[in-house]
């Protein structure tokens, strides 16, 4: 078809300078021009945003898109200013004057696109909402609209209220856009902005240019400059760290190392954090050290590492983060290191949580599937694919596919283990954390050790024939596996339901055999 009688494809040509629309693109913008609703599921960097874009210069009124990222509104404002579309912004950060501004823009149409914070709209009787009433709405875009799905992994309370946009604005196509969902919270999002009824897209999830790796944590700083110096020279990073403290500390360490690296989490002040966000975005080879605080929605083409030096909490989160690496296509690593501690840590913080019961069962589904991703010995694209309910073949481009992990058979160390926490818990009704029972293996007489006259314990000393850093590979991969559980404020390990089985020999254990390198360093941090 000639472009002339084309219009969609004239806009993207005109005002985005592309000669094609890609994937599913095409389907979803013809279907939201022609006025119907859409959801669209489409990994980070397949090109969500022209979904809603063009159709909103094509459909008459201002397309309004609800985003949660206030932070990104002027960023994404100037870009598409840039390419002369008619774009403003009504948020928090705005004073009277700026605000009054836009306001009549979008009420003259002499906006193409208004990008609006959720909680501006405020259940539908707040100032932008009645704005909103005001004008002519070519389209409602909801984006990261995973946050509205309350036991999904980002959940924002003001999503709920966007089920009123339906009640208010029947007759204005919403289109719905995230670039991570189960099957799951795929159903709860269209469950709960009523798009039951509207087009589903879900594009192929695989980012087949970054490569997965996942490795026994040991020095996580030294294994992170190993990473960096051998593979990544002079290239441009994120680094996900769990605490605003190990942000500092690692920001740190990496400049100290002649490696340009900057500190982004929520404790630093507004323009601290928008002035090394904007240098990451802008220029060269820079090393972001951050919390998950950082990175929704930032479009930076040729980030060429994301490494993780502590567990994520889902594998929604993981994927989503490790899809900042290699939006331009070009190969790139996501790294993770994780070790006994992670574990340990996060059981802890769910046990301790505030919430209800379903909520903690929830959390702990999650860490769950991020721990049989870690301690797989398939392929993780294929585990990680599965989890967002595609099939695929063994990708060749991941740590185990590339030097494919053995399994051993640890059933008798686990019972080992095992009994030595049920000894502890009903001879003595006392818990410890993890370093107690494996030097009791050992036969360790530590002061903790002959204090509570743990050698007088028939377990004591029957575990030589494992080295300390393989006892912590079995610890860890008995809680990932479910068959131990950490309980209490402390971490310590106590039995559950399926300890039983493996306690009786009634089942077998087979665990992911790893590099042997324990140091002191790891053994002291996890104690
Ligand atoms: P997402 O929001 O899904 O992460 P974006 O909308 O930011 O992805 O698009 C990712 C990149 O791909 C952007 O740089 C965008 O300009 C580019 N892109 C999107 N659609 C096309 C297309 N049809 N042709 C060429 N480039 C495209
Ligand atoms: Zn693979």
């Amino acid at each position: 078809m000639d472009v002339l009688e084309d219009p969609a494809l004239e806009v993207l040509g005109r005002v985005f300078g592309y000669d094609a629309f890609r994937g599913p693109q095409r389907e979803v913008v013809d279907h939201v021009v022609a006025g119907g609703d859409a959801l669209v599921l489409m990994p980070t960097g397949g090109g969500k945003s022209l979904c809603y874009q063009v159709p909103a210069l094509l459909r008459e009124g201002v397309g309004v898109v609800v985003s949660p990222l206030i932070a990104l509104m002027q960023d994404q404002v100037d870009t598409l200013r840039a390419l002369g579309v008619r774009a403003g912004f009504l948020n928090s950060s705005q004073d009277r004057a700026e605000r009054r501004d836009v306001e009549e823009a979008f009420l003259a149409e002499e906006l193409d696109l208004l990008y609006v914070a959720p909680e501006s709209l405020g259940g539908g009787a707040s100032p932008t909402a009645r704005l909103l009433e005001r004008g002519r709405i070519a389209l409602f875009a909801i984006d990261e609209a995973h946050c509205v799905a309350q036991w999904g992994h980002d959940f924002r309370p003001d999503y709920l209220a966007l089920s009123m946009l339906h009640e208010r604005w029947p007759d204005v196509p919403r289109i719905a856009l995230t670039a991570t969902a189960t099957p799951a919270t795929h159903a709860e999002i269209s469950t709960r902005l009523q798009l039951d009824d509207a087009l589903h897209v879900v594009a192929g999830f695989d980012r087949p240019n970054i490569q997965y790796r996942i490795a026994p944590k040991n020095e996580p700083r030294k294994q992170l400059l190993d990473l960096l110096r051998t593979e990544h020279p002079g290239d441009a990073g994120i680094v996900y760290c769990l605490s605003r403290a190990s942000v500092e500390k690692t920001a740190e360490f990496l400049v100290g190392q002649g490696i340009p690296a900057l500190p982004y989490h929520a404790g630093l002040d507004q323009r601290t954090r928008a002035t090394h966000q904007s240098r990451f975005l802008r220029e060269d080879g820079l090393v972001m050290v951050a919390t998950i605080a950082f990175g929704m929605g930032i479009d930076k083409p040729d980030v060429r590492f994301v490494a993780h030096l502590d567990l994520p909490k889902s594998v929604e989160g993981y994927y989503q983060e490790t899809g900042r690496a290699g939006r331009d296509g070009l190969p790139s690593t996501a790294w993770l290191a994780y070790g006994l501690a992670d574990v340990v840590q996060q059981r802890k913080m769910i046990e301790s949580s505030e919430g209800d019961l379903a909520h903690r069962r929830v959390l702990s589904a999650q860490l769950d599937a991020m721990l049989a991703l870690c301690e797989t010995v398939e392929c993780r694209r294929v585990r990680l694919l599965a989890h967002f309910g595609q099939e695929s073949a063994p990708c060749g481009n991941c740590d185990t596919c590339l030097s494919p992990p053995e399994s051993w058979d640890a059933t008798i160390p686990a019972q080992m283990l095992l009994s030595t926490v049920l000894r502890l818990q009903r001879e003595r009704g006392q818990s410890f954390g993890a370093g107690q029972s494996i030097d009791i293996l050992l036969g360790k007489r530590t002061d903790k050790v002959t204090q509570h006259s743990h050698d007088e314990l028939t377990v004591f000393g029957i575990g030589t024939d494992l080295s300390e850093g393989q006892w912590r590979g079995v610890v860890r991969q008995l809680l990932a596996q479910g068959l131990l559980a950490v309980q209490g404020e402390y971490g310590t390990l106590a039995l559950n339901e399926a300890s039983g089985p493996v306690l009786r020999r009634e089942r077998e254990v087979l665990m992911r055999r790893e590099p042997e390198r324990p140091t002191r360093a790891a053994t002291a941090r996890a104690r």
